[in-house]
């Protein structure tokens, strides 16, 4: 990290880089994201290609918003698990209180960038918890961890990448 020091603009390549750093210290990989968009498109296209889906992904970590709301929700989960969070927010956190509802918001705020089928798509990730999301959802609930916004904005880079792989198969036909 130290060659980013004293930064606060970043170059897409840059911002691929950390959020793939951060996402890996929280045990996410983009092959997870990328498996999320496979499985999700398979539904829909015959013989969606792990490539494609991984390519997208990465496109997608690139983002400025992707970069920010990766950063700011891990942030976020980690001061929570460190206990240093205020009161009510740390035993709102740590619970993952349903009601709460700020999580999802960003996941569907960071998903909106691929319109309204990418909001739909994240719904459905978010309902039925494919793979990683599931993990993360089960792991978050293991004493002295928080998920409480990595697993919505690890369904929402997948329904980013998802939607985008549609939008591939559909500009070729
Ligand atoms: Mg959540």
């Amino acid at each position: 990290m130290d060659i980013y020091l004293h930064k606060n603009r970043f170059s897409r390549e840059e911002m691929y880089e950390l959020n793939r750093r951060r996402l890996e210290s929280r045990g996410v990989t983009v092959e997870d994201i990328a498996t999320i968009a496979l499985k999700q498109q398979s539904k829909f296209t015959e013989n969606v290609s792990f490539e494609i889906c991984l390519d997208s992904a990465k496109k997608i970590l690139s983002y400025p918003d992707a970069f920010h709301i990766v950063q700011l929700g891990i942030e976020i989960d980690e001061l929570c698990e460190k206990g240093m969070l205020s009161y009510p927010l740390q035993e709102i956190l740590k619970s993952d209180l349903g009601l709460f509802g700020i999580d999802e918001l960003l996941g569907l705020e960071l998903a909106g960038n691929f319109g309204i089928i990418g909001r739909t798509n994240f719904g459905d990730i978010d309902v039925n918890k494919p793979g990683i999301i599931g993990k993360l959802n089960d792991e978050g609930k293991l004493p002295g961890k928080c998920h409480t916004f990595l697993d919505d904005i690890v369904g929402a880079l997948g329904a980013c990448a998802s939607t985008r792989v549609a939008q591939i198969y559909n500009e070729g036909k």
